[in-house]
């Protein structure tokens, strides 16, 4: 097997990085958590028909349902736009309080799930602060131990919603 190929490409590498993260400190918290993102009271969830409809178990039809949102007979915590919808101000109905989310391992979970709080998005590491289990230091030493030790990373806030951290790696 030519192992040329299997090598990651840098944005790779920061996605693995970012997933070790997830897994090693912020999924651990997300049983105690005190303000879990499945309630939807800070965060918006982008959704697929698809998944609007496996999740709120749907009977009627896409074009039913949009003229029912259109009418304003609800759920009042989805808006349409684009083709997508967007939930918001009411807890995800796959969230379970003791159980947390019944569908993490099924198609019906938006991908914004899984890249929530720590991410890759165009060769940098996007974090965000709204999840209590980010500690940026933290998250820091971790990519540096995990990129080698020749990692050097430039931290910036976005200006308008600075709960969302870059880092820029260089190496
Ligand atoms: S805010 Fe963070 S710690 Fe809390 S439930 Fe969401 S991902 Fe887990
Ligand atoms: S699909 Fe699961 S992870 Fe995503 S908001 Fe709903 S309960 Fe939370």
């Amino acid at each position: 097997m030519n192992k040329q190929k299997l090598r990651r490409t840098p944005p790779q590498e920061l996605a693995v990085a970012a997933a070790g993260y997830q897994r090693e400190a912020v999924i651990p918290h997300c049983p105690t958590c005190a303000a879990p993102c499945c309630k939807l009271d800070k965060l918006v969830l982008e959704l697929e028909w698809a998944q609007v409809k496996g999740l709120w178990q749907l009977e009627e039809s896409r074009k039913a349902f949009d003229k029912r949102l259109a009418t304003g007979r609800g759920p009042i915590e989805i808006r349409p736009a684009n083709g997508l919808y967007y939930a918001h101000s009411k807890p995800c109905p796959a969230f379970d309080a003791a159980c947390g989310c019944t569908v993490y391992t099924t198609p019906l979970k938006p991908v914004g799930c899984s890249d929530f709080p720590v991410y890759e998005n165009e060769g940098e590491i996007m974090a965000d602060l709204r999840c209590e289990a980010v500690d940026i230091e933290a998250l820091k030493a971790a990519l540096t131990r995990d990129l080698g030790p020749d990692t050097r990373i430039r931290q910036s806030a976005d200006r308008d919603f600075p709960f969302l951290v870059t880092l820029s790696v260089q190496r």
